[in-house]
C-alpha cells in the first residue's frame, strides 16, 4: 500500500511539472468545444484497467485541456491564481483526510479551526460570545445567516414550519444564492424584496426602510437583511453602518456577506468600506476568492454563537461521544462529515502572518488602480465601475462586451467575463489574482487591443 502510495505521488509530482510548464507556455487551454469533448479525450470508464502509460498520458490531457485558472490571463471568476502555502495546506489536508465533526477524529485541526474563526471574529469586532463555522461555501453561508435569523424570529419554526409570511431583503446586486435561500428555508422565493442600489451599486437605506415599512402595513413580517461586501459584478459595499441602524429598529437580523471582498478586514487601509460590520448578527467571506487558497475555503462569523447552535446542532448519541460540545464542531455545521478547509488557510495565514493576507488584499487594490488607471488615460475605453473596488468594469471601442468576452474564450487569447449594471453591459475585469504584477494588468489590455486589431468585424 505505502509503495503504491509513493508511485502514485510520484506521479503527482511528474504532473506537476507538466503542468507548470504547460501554463508558462500556455497560460490559456486550448479549448475544446463541448459537443466535441467526448471524441476528443477519453473520458470513458472501461470494464478492464488502464495499463500505466496509457493511464498516465489520459492525465496528462485532461490537465492540459483543462481551464487554466492560476495564470495571469485568467479573469472570468472572483478567483484565480495560486498560494503556494495554501496549497500545501491542502494537500496535507487530503492526505491526512480527517472529518471536522469532532474531536476524535480531528484532534489539533479543531484548534486551527477555532484559531481561525478566533482571529477572524477579532478583526470583524465581535465579542467574546462570537464563533463560526467553514461552510461549503458563499452560498451555503447566506443559507446558514438567513435560517438562523428565522429561529432567532422564533426558535419554534424549527418544529413547526413557517406559519406567517415572512420578508427578506437584499440588493439588486447580492448575490443570486438569495432567491434560492428563501426556497430552502421556507420563506419562499416571492417573498424576497430586492432593494435599488444608487449610481455606485451599493444598497439604498432610505429604499431598504420604506420596503420594510409597506411590507409591515401589509401583514408581513421582515426578519432579515442579507447584505453584500463586494457586489457580484462592481464589487461594491452597502453601506453596512445605515443599514445596521434600520436592523436594530425594525430588529432585523443583518447578514454581511463577504464572499468576494469581506477579506478587507485584513487591510488597514481599506477596512473602512465595512464600517459598522461589527453591528451585523453575522459576516461571511471566501479565502478561496481575495486570499487565493484553493476553493472552497468559506467562513461564516456569528456575533452571538447561541444562534448558531441554536438552528444547527443536533443531539447523535453515535457520533458525540467525548470532549464536550467546545471541541465537536460537528454540533455547529449544516454537515456531517465535513471536509478540512480550515488547514489551508492557516497553512498561509501561520507562514505569511497577518501582514501577509494585509499585502496581499492591498495588492489586488493597487492592481485595480493600475486598470483604472489605464483606462481612464485611453479614449477608446469608457469605465463603468468605480474607485475602491477590484472588478474593473469598461467597454473598449464601443464593441459589445458580450460578443468581445466570446471571441476572446473562443481564440483562447485571455479568459475574462462581463456584466450588467442598470442598462449598460461591460466587460468584468477583476484583479482578484494576487500573484499578477502590473505588467500582467497592462499585458492583458495589450493582448485584448491586439486580438481586437486583427478581428475589425468586432467592431462592426
Ligand atoms: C462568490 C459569491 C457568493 C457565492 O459563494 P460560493 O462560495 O461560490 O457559493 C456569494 N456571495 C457573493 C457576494 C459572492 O461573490
Amino acid at each position: 500500500m505505502t509503495s503504491t502510495l509513493k508511485a502514485d505521488l510520484e506521479l503527482f509530482n511528474q504532473l506537476v511539472e507538466v503542468l507548470l510548464n504547460e501554463e508558462a507556455t500556455k497560460p490559456v487551454a486550448e479549448r475544446i468545444k463541448a459537443e466535441e469533448l467526448y471524441n476528443t479525450l477519453d473520458l470513458s470508464l472501461n470494464e478492464s484497467p488502464m495499463l500505466d502509460q496509457a493511464y498516465k498520458e489520459v492525465l496528462r490531457d485532461v490537465l492540459i485541456a483543462t481551464p487554466k485558472t492560476a495564470t495571469n490571463l485568467f479573469f472570468n471568476q472572483l478567483f484565480g491564481g495560486r498560494q503556494g502555502k495554501a496549497i500545501l495546506g491542502d494537500l496535507l489536508a487530503v492526505l491526512l483526510n480527517n472529518s471536522m465533526y469532532t474531536y476524535k477524529v480531528a484532534g489539533p485541526q479543531v484548534g486551527i479551526e477555532q484559531e481561525i474563526i478566533r482571529k477572524s471574529c477579532d478583526l470583524v469586532g465581535y465579542g467574546a460570545g462570537s464563533n463560526g463555522t467553514f461552510p461549503t461555501g458563499g452560498s451555503m453561508s447566506n443559507y446558514m445567516a438567513l435560517m438562523m435569523a428565522r429561529d432567532k424570529y422564533d426558535l419554534s419554526i424549527r418544529t413547526n414550519g413557517v406559519m406567517k409570511r415572512l420578508t427578506v431583503y437584499t440588493s439588486k446586486e447580492s448575490h443570486y444564492s438569495n432567491a434560492k435561500n428563501a426556497s430552502f428555508s421556507g420563506i419562499g422565493r416571492a417573498n424576497v424584496r430586492y432593494i435599488d442600489s444608487d449610481h455606485y451599486g451599493r444598497m439604498i437605506p432610505s429604499k431598504l426602510e420604506a420596503q420594510i415599512k409597506t411590507d409591515i402595513a401589509d401583514g408581513c413580517t421582515p426578519i432579515y437583511v442579507n447584505s453584500t461586501a463586494g457586489t457580484t459584478v462592481l464589487g461594491a459595499f452597502d453601506p453596512i453602518e445605515d443599514l445596521a441602524d434600520i436592523c436594530e429598529k425594525y430588529k432585523l437580523w443583518l447578514h454581511v456577506d463577504g464572499a468576494y471582498c469581506g477579506a478587507v478586514i485584513f487591510s488597514e487601509k481599506n477596512r473602512h468600506l465595512l464600517k459598522g460590520m461589527e453591528r451585523s448578527n453575522s459576516f461571511s467571506f471566501n479565502a478561496h476568492k481575495m486570499l487565493g487558497t484553493p476553493l472552497t475555503c468559506s467562513i461564516i462569523l456569528v456575533k452571538d454563537k447561541t444562534d448558531l447552535s441554536n438552528s444547527f446542532s443536533n443531539d447523535a448519541e453515535y457520533l458525540y461521544q467525548t470532549d464536550g460540545d467546545d471541541f465537536n464542531l460537528g454540533k455547529t455545521s449544516f454537515q456531517c462529515g465535513r471536509r478540512n478547509d480550515a488547514l489551508k488557510f492557516w497553512t498561509l495565514w501561520k507562514a505569511v502572518g497577518s501582514t501577509g493576507l494585509k499585502n496581499i488584499v492591498d495588492h489586488q487594490f493597487d492592481l485595480a488602480d493600475v486598470a483604472r488607471a489605464y483606462i481612464r488615460n485611453n479614449s477608446d475605453y469608457k469605465l463603468y465601475s468605480f474607485d475602491d473596488s477590484i472588478s474593473v468594469c469598461f467597454n473598449y471601442k464601443g464593441i459589445d462586451a458580450n460578443k468581445l468576452c466570446t471571441a476572446l474564450y473562443e481564440e483562447q487569447v485571455t479568459v475574462v467575463g462581463f456584466g450588467a449594471f442598470g442598462d449598460d453591459e461591460f466587460v468584468r475585469f477583476v484583479t482578484i489574482n494576487a500573484n499578477n504584477s502590473p505588467e500582467d494588468i497592462l499585458n492583458f489590455f495589450k493582448v485584448m487591443e491586439d486580438f481586437v486589431d486583427k478581428h475589425p468585424e468586432l467592431l462592426a
